[in-house]
């Protein structure tokens, strides 16, 4: 049985109460909708009134498991049978959208249907009242999806074996993984506000600060190999990354380290540098000895009149040399990888010890024309050895890496408190991806391997350098020639330049 229809008074009442809500007829028919209900989905009271809810409201054939129609019809029956309010669960159920016929617009709602019965107890209409839920119900889709990701990336970060962790821009940490608290035996909150820097080596944390704070204007990641204190208090070998992570507009929003243990490593590397040290040393004695035999019989023959004799021991004598001058290269490297290269400074002229270089390095026979440029009367404080033999190997290698007969220029040049010492040749150059890696211990370039060499020359010149608190570098253009350049910082009172 049902009860008397709503009068129109009490419909137009209705539309106006400010709530999303439909009014229906016992038989599911729309009565009216409020004006805010009309707003929610989009529609019309002409075009929905005198209409079957689900013909008004239809499915949205684009969900193949949509239930929206089936879960509200289900409450509406429950009303109708019970005669009580029945409130649902949160339903998706699209809304057709009036701008493209044919396509739906998401929707998610909290309905509840609710009988209104006449003054005899019969059934008069049914409110659904239903509040539009769509954005927090996505904004918690993407909080659930977010979680997730980031308990994927909490899972994968402690499987790996290497030591995870990040930070905000600012520096402070937000993460470190479980191995970084297994390594430190420290809980996150220690770790993060006093236990990073405190297990650095002290040597290392100058070097890391700045280097960071480079990366961090440059936006781009460092990689740095350092010692980290473990929870016994011993210092071991890491790789240490930090890559910062930016945004759409290129500004770092977080930054990501990567930790890996390298002690073995190092311990074989150091383990290979002491044996390299102890052949050396080994061979450079029976090599001095036999220099000095070869010394005093060419001293003792230099008068003979067999020449074959003497041009063979001339021969003999730069053989030796150039044995030896191999030998101190790595003896050279092992000394400076113990901490054992010191820096002797003394005044000298800078063209005067060029012009010896150069005289040395023609002595070996090379066809190379020599151009020196404006190195003149400058004065610098160095270790005169020691920078001979960084001008031997730069210039030994343009000989090397060029054609005979080419140019060779050395030129000096002083500015803003340094000289610059360049070395120009007109050789098969260096290609990008090369350029860097020259520099490193034992690099060498695959397609010259016929080339006679051990790949120290640059790494030992690169060190001196260094260790004078100047720079090296080459640019380099393949098939044209290089330009290797060093400077060295001038002590104002000794430079009278030029
Ligand atoms: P070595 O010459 O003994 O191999 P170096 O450390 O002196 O070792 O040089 C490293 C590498 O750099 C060389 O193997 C060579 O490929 C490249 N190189 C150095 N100087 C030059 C140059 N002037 N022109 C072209 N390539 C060069």
């Amino acid at each position: 049985m049902t009860g008397h229809r709503p009068s129109s008074e009490m419909l137009k009442m209705l539309q106006t109460a400010p709530n999303i809500y439909l009014v229906l007829s016992p038989e599911l028919y729309i009565l009216t909708a409020s004006n805010l209900y009309l707003e929610a989905t989009e529609t019309t009271r002409e075009t929905i009134v005198g209409k079957h809810i689900f013909e008004a409201f239809p499915e949205n054939p684009e969900l193949p498991d949509a239930s929206g129609v089936k879960n509200i019809n289900a409450s509406l029956q429950e009303v109708l049978r019970t005669g009580k309010p029945h409130k649902m669960r949160i339903q998706r159920y699209d809304v057709p959208d009036i701008h493209h016929p044919g396509k739906f617009i998401t929707r998610y709602w909290d309905p509840s249907h609710t009988p209104v019965f006449d003054d005899n107890g019969a059934l008069s209409y049914i409110i659904q009242l239903a509040n539009n839920v769509t954005e927090q119900v996505l904004a918690d889709k993407v909080r659930q999806k977010l979680e997730i990701s980031e308990r994927h990336f909490r899972l994968l970060a402690d499987l790996v074996p290497a030591k995870i962790s990040n930070a905000r821009p600012n520096g402070e940490v937000t993460y470190f993984n479980q191995r970084w608290l297994d390594y430190a035996h420290l809980s996150f909150e220690e770790l993060r506000d006093f236990g990073y820097y405190q297990m650095m080596h002290p040597d290392e944390i100058p070097v890391f600060t700045e280097r960071l704070a480079a990366a961090a204007k440059e936006k781009k990641p460092i990689e740095m190999e350092m010692r980290f204190k473990n929870a016994a208090g011993d210092y071991r070998w890491h790789l240490n990354i930090a890559s910062p992570v930016l945004d759409d507009n290129g500004e770092i929003t977080m930054w990501v380290g990567s930790t890996t243990e390298i002690q073995r490593l190092k311990e074989d590397d150091q383990r290979k540098s002491d044996f390299i040290g102890m052949v050396s040393h080994e061979l450079k004695t029976p090599l001095t000895s036999l220099t000095a035999i070869l010394q005093v019989v060419e001293t003792k023959l230099r008068k003979s009149d067999d020449t074959f004799v003497t041009g063979a021991l001339e021969k003999a004598n730069q053989q030796t040399k150039r044995m030896s001058q191999l030998i101190n290269g790595f003896l050279n490297i092992s000394r400076l990888e113990s901490g054992k290269i010191a820096i002797e400074r003394r005044s000298f002229l800078i063209g005067g010890l060029i012009r010896e270089v150069i005289e040395e390095v023609s002595l070996a026979g090379t066809t190379h024309i020599f151009e020196l440029q404006s190195c003149g009367k400058t004065v610098v404080q160095a270790d005169q050895p020691k920078i001979s033999s960084v001008l031997s190997n730069l210039l030994s290698n343009a000989v090397k890496y060029s054609p005979k007969g080419s140019r060779i220029w050395v030129s000096c040049e002083a500015f803003e408190g340094e000289l610059r010492v360049s070395i120009a040749d007109e050789g098969i150059g260096i290609r990008p991806e090369d350029r860097e890696k020259i520099f490193e211990r034992f690099y060498r370039v695959k397609s010259n391997s016929h080339i006679s060499g051990f790949g120290i020359g640059l790494y030992l010149s690169a060190e001196i350098v260094e260790h004078h608190g100047g720079r090296i570098w080459v640019e380099s253009e393949t098939g044209k020639g290089s330009v290797f350049y060093f400077t060295l910082p001038l002590n104002k009172s000794a430079a009278r330049n030029q």
